[in-house]
């Protein structure tokens, strides 16, 4: 059997959206990347919504727009897609990580005041496979030091906690709508912000800085525009929007679906398997559904899954550790070792609405094998909770 890592749900109606839009004059960004903007925002409850081309070029231009610049410094999680500590490179500021819950794998609010400096602008929380991170003790702590929030929710569009959401306690949050995100139009990215001040800012930062937009030049009498700041090319397109705009309609039909496959996988690794836990006031978007296994057969399993056909993926290996924030910055294993313990444990396993009932059967059959045959006198993950401790 042959079981893809993930699968998109790019329906027959947002193919033939997209085929409209194809066949219309006008491809860039339009009508159908607004359409999709103001759904997006009052999906969210948020006010502004601002197509780009990436959760990465998202971050870079959050950043940008809140003024985060050369010396300063910003507070993430090792524990991420490169890209959030890339933005924040991408700036000129420095990424100063603080290690991570041993039982959820997000951000340690109790240990971020200890990472503040004179330097500290901004912190950018991740909500880590679809859970969302303590954002009121986060905003607490901003608020106490004056610091902005920039939210990496690109596995977090759907998630509730208490009575938050992604985006409601942040300045701004940043989402992916890339190729395996829960929704996709290969590439794609959004940003959410309450003031209207900086959704202006930002519009014109997609844009290269222009003054006025394609569809203003296109769809108004000629006028010449002004650059008086330094943007870049990262506006959504409308082919993309039209793609986007379906799936947001039955995004939470969508996740009721993983939520059922991810409460199946929980019923059969209880006790067995070791897995990140969800906080009780929490209803993750269920991104990733990630298992916590021996660190030192990990890759062993993990290579064992992918010869039975299974797609699996590692969420993450910790960002300090790659080579150019070691060189740079002079990280080295021992510095988070919440964060390096899980990233050397973790193995994604498939989670996508068109799992069968057969495919997510042979997925535990064969974790539950896998792990036995290679975890024979082996303490699993429990032993992260030593790590934390000491
Ligand atoms: C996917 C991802 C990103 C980057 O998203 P792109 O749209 O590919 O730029 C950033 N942060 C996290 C946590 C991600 O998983």
């Amino acid at each position: 059997m042959k079981v893809e890592f993930y699968r998109h749900n790019i329906s027959s109606s947002d193919i033939q959206r997209a085929n409209h839009t194809l066949r219309s004059l006008f491809l860039t960004t339009g009508a159908e990347v607004a359409n999709f903007e103001r759904a997006f925002s009052k999906y969210l409850g948020i006010e502004h919504a601002i197509g780009v081309t990436s959760c990465t070029a998202s971050l870079h231009l959050a950043l940008t727009a809140f003024g985060i610049r050369k010396g300063d410094e910003v507070i993430t999680t090792p524990l991420s897609f490169v890209a959030t500590a890339h933005a924040i490179e991408y700036v000129g500021a420095r990424p100063v990580f603080v290690d991570v819950e041993n039982n959820t794998g997000n951000i340690d609010a109790t240990k971020i005041e200890h990472a503040i400096t004179r330097k500290t602008r901004a912190i950018i929380p991740v909500h880590l496979y679809g859970q969302l991170c303590d954002m009121l003790t986060i905003r607490k702590i901003a608020n106490k030091h004056r610091l902005v929030i920039i939210e990496d929710a690109a596995h977090a569009i759907e998630a509730r906690r208490n009575n938050y959401r992604s985006g409601s306690l942040g300045d701004a949050a940043c989402f992916s709508f890339y190729a395996t995100k829960n929704i996709t139009s290969g590439e794609g990215g959004m940003i959410v912000v309450h003031s209207q001040e900086k959704a202006n800012l930002l519009k014109k930062l997609r844009n290269t800085g222009l003054s006025i937009t394609a569809a203003d030049r296109y769809t108004k009498m000629y006028r010449h525009y002004d650059v008086d700041l330094l943007g870049w090319k990262y506006n959504m397109d409308n082919i993309r929007a039209s793609l986007l705009i379906g799936q947001l309609k039955h995004i939470d039909r969508l996740l009721k679906r993983r939520e059922q496959i991810s409460q199946y996988y929980d019923r059969i690794f209880n006790g067995i398997i070791d897995r990140p836990s969800i906080t009780s006031s929490s209803r993750p978007a269920r991104h990733l559904y990630t298992i916590w296994v021996d660190s030192e057969k990990r890759d062993a399993i993990l290579r064992s899954l992918q010869k039975k056909g299974i797609g699996v993926a590692v969420n993450f290996r910790p960002i300090h550790l790659f080579q150019y924030y070691r060189n740079k910055y002079g990280y080295r294993p021992g510095d988070f070792p919440v964060a390096e313990h899980i990233g050397a444990s973790t193995i994604s396993i498939p989670l996508y609405p068109k799992l069968t009932q057969s495919e997510m059967r042979y997925i535990t059959r064969a974790v539950l094998l896998v792990a036995r045959d290679i975890s024979k006198n082996s303490h699993g993950f429990r032993d992260i909770r030593k790590v934390s401790k000491s």
